[in-house]
């Protein structure tokens, strides 16, 4: 409707964890008893059905994307995309293999990105520890939340400045191992804290990780990656983590050496998808370099378009926090495999040739032989973060490396829809990759939505129960009442709330908007006339709402077109112009005719985007055989001049206190009013407010005559 050339793709993500998660409670097996090649089998049948019902919630809800070509991200031809971007960014020295402590969920069982995390306040306690002073009888408090880490202590902090342990020197005991650890002053120790000691294991949490680092301590591994304790943990050995803390405490208290328990609340970071605590373990992934690439991605989110503009800040303070590599590989089954293989006998790793898809965990390996000569090699067996897939969609869509033609028009996208929750993962990664591979920003203009809420603007979560199921609601209501519900809920990027009672409303304007057409319709299309003072007053009103609307369209705030239109339609339009002209339109007066339907042709298109079915239908109906959703949005109206805008309140003032005073009698709204007084200004529309409200004398300025009752209003007095 702005004339312009739009490519809308329809993509379904079908990679990844959620995917696994979800097959593996449905068929009700587990993904490493399955077999891979049976596993993924399952997957596929599982997202088939999930694919069918989202497609078609996407058409029943009136999504004008290109449904005939739409993508899925775990096709051959997009993943070969995700693998062919890998390679390339391999060739430019972007991607490492290291070991080193990484989050990894021991229930999704893979390493997880930061961005995956999320901190969430969780009850905990906080354990007094008593510890041995080497040499001495002298004890040690130490609070720690994590007492199942005491065989990993490698270090005992202070904070220099603390008078209490300033004079501490030497090594102190660990309670239960009885092994030996340095005291060390460092300011990451806060007296305030606990006894203001700190015990520093490997890895309660990512400050351990730095600390390690800083203060070359050795690491001891005591959870393996299926969230057990290993060998190092002593007799504690196989059991789970929560277990062994529970089993320690025990100890401790029997032995005297716990000292005493305090209720904190610890910001506790979690897997975003399962809500397991993380643990940091020393795992070998690859990474991709990004943090040689943050200012640039920074530059980007300062220069793009936010919609609204308060989530740049977001993206900004997400890109300043940072601080490592991106952990790129997992261990799972349903991805995009890591296309890699190993010499068998050196150990190198091989990449292919880009432009194929490849399955190293099953397919034989494209080398002849390695450079050391030997001829076998092993296939890796991990997949790609289902970012890596997600990040490129901008250049799949435009045809990266497969249609030039189309990337040189398409490239970079205008626009990212996207929800609010995804800011650091998908539109972050995107423009990292993108930026890595094209050198060029993905797109202009980031479009953030907000969530559907339910009634108390609570989350909507299956555990709570308040989860709407969109399809019988479009079924009750359709999907235009939906839409214009969802755009005329909440602003640009707000939540917005489902109530049965605004999506009636919703109806309820829909159905009005559905009889004005009607009442309309019945009335010849005329070109333009000598117009009446009324019918310029509207037009000048339609342009306000026309103005407007597009603003908020050109600005993708549908809130703001969605409550325009309507106003316009309800109050100026419907309540007051129909009724004031309906009698001229009755008698076929052309200017009457023509103005009914220049304002309803506009509010049809002013609406198209929002509620593309009825505006559709009525189109056809009354106006063309072409369709409305390829017609330009209306352009202001000649006769629609601004002075008219002058009149409006004292208008539909009047009109409200005639109707009111009718009402309050018990008269209908056209019975006869024998001599009205109104303001000198509503001289311009006379004959009209007379055949509206069925005056037989309508005079202006102060009333005349003195005899019979006056009736007095603000600006309108009633003769009696
Ligand atoms: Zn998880
Ligand atoms: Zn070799």
């Amino acid at each position: 409707m702005f004339n312009r050339e739009v490519l809308f793709p329809i993509g379904i993500d079908r990679n990844g964890l959620p995917v696994e998660l979800y097959t593996e409670k449905k068929y009700k097996i587990s993904m490493r008893s399955t077999p891979r090649e049976k596993f993924i089998e399952f997957c596929k049948t599982a997202l088939d059905d999930l694919e069918a019902e989202m497609l078609s919630i996407m058409k029943r809800m009136g999504l004008s994307g290109d449904f005939e070509h739409y993508y899925r991200t775990d096709s051959e031809e997009y993943r070969k995309l995700t693998q062919s971007t890998f390679i390339e960014l391999w060739n430019k020295g972007l991607i490492y293999e290291d070991t080193r402590p990484n989050n990894y969920c021991t229930k999704c069982n893979t390493t997880i990105a930061d961005a995956e995390i999320e901190y969430v306040e969780m009850p905990t306690k906080l354990n007094h520890i008593k510890f041995g002073i080497k040499g001495t009888k002298k004890e040690l408090v130490i609070a720690t939340t994590r007492p199942e880490l005491l065989g990993a202590c490698a270090a005992i902090l202070y904070n220099p400045e603390d008078e209490r342990y300033k004079k501490l020197k030497g090594n102190v005991t660990v309670p239960l191992y009885d092994f030996e650890v340095p005291i060390i002053a460092n300011n990451y120790a806060k007296p305030e804290f606990g006894t203001g000691l700190v015990m520093i294991c490997s890895y309660g949490d990512y400050a351990d990780v730095r600390l390690f680092r800083e203060l070359k301590l050795k690491e001891k591994i005591l959870i393996d990656i299926n969230g057990k304790m290993t060998d190092a943990a002593g007799k504690y050995k196989g059991m789970k983590v929560d277990e062994a803390r529970t089993e320690i405490l025990k100890y401790l208290k029997s032995e005297g050496l716990l000292v005493k328990q305090e209720d904190i609340m610890h910001n506790t970071p979690t897997c975003e998808r399962s809500k397991n605590a993380v643990e940091i373990i020393p795992m070998k992934e690859y990474y991709l370099k990004q943090l040689n690439f943050l200012q640039t991605v920074k530059n980007y989110a300062q220069e793009m378009h936010f919609y609204p503009e308060n989530y740049r800040k977001n993206l900004i303070s997400w890109i300043d926090s940072v601080s490592m590599d991106w952990p790129i590989t997992r261990r799972r089954f349903y991805g995009t495999e890591v296309p890699i293989w190993y010499c068998k006998k050196c150990n190198k790793a091989h990449v292919p040739k880009p432009g194929m898809y490849y399955q190293p965990w099953k397919d034989k390996a494209p080398f002849e032989k390695c450079s050391c000569g030997e001829k076998d090699f092993i296939g890796d067996e991990r997949t790609f973060d289902t970012w890596m897939d997600s990040s490129i969609s901008p250049l799949f869509v435009t045809g990266y490396l497969r249609n030039e033609t189309l990337f040189k028009k398409a490239f970079p996208c205008a626009i990212r829809p996207q929800a609010k929750d995804i800011i650091r993962t998908w539109l972050y990664y995107t423009l990292l990759r993108v930026h890595q591979l094209t050198g060029k920003v993905a797109f202009n203009s980031a479009w953030i939505g907000g969530h559907g809420v339910d009634e108390h603007g609570e989350k909507m979560s299956k555990s709570k129960g308040n989860v709407v199921d969109p399809i019988p609601v479009l079924e009750q209501y359709g999907a235009d009442a939906f839409r214009f519900w969802n755009a005329s809920e909440a602003g640009l990027g707000e939540d917005f709330r489902y109530s049965i009672s605004r999506m009636e409303y919703a109806k309820k304007f829909l159905t009005k908007l559905w009889n004005i057409s009607r009442f309309i319709s019945s009335f010849p299309i005329e070109k333009t006339e000598n117009l009446e003072d009324s019918d310029k007053w509207i037009l000048a009103e339609l342009n306000v709402a026309i103005k407007k609307s597009i603003e908020g369209y050109e600005t993708f705030n549908f809130f703001i077109p969605a409550n325009t239109t309507k106003q316009f339609m309800w109050g100026a339009f419907a309540d007051n112009y129909i009724e004031l002209v309906k009698n001229r339109a009755y008698k076929g007066d052309k200017a009457a005719c023509y103005t009914l339907h220049t304002c309803l042709k506009s509010i049809l298109k002013l609406l198209a985007p929002v509620c593309p079915f009825i505006t559709e239908k009525i189109w056809l109906e009354l106006y063309s055989k072409e369709s409305i959703h390829k017609e330009r949005f209306p352009d202001l109206s000649p006769h629609g001049i601004v002075k008219y805008l002058d009149y409006t309140q004292i208008l539909t003032e009047f009109n409200s206190i005639i109707w009111k005073y009718k009402k309050d009698k018990g008269a209908s709204l056209n019975s006869e009013l024998r001599e009205v007084y109104a303001k000198k200004e509503l001289k311009l529309f006379e004959n009209d407010l007379k055949n509206m409200h069925n005056i037989k004398v309508l005079k202006f300025g102060e009333p005349e005559r003195k005899e019979g009752k006056i009736i007095k209003f603000e600006n309108v007095c009633i003769l009696e």
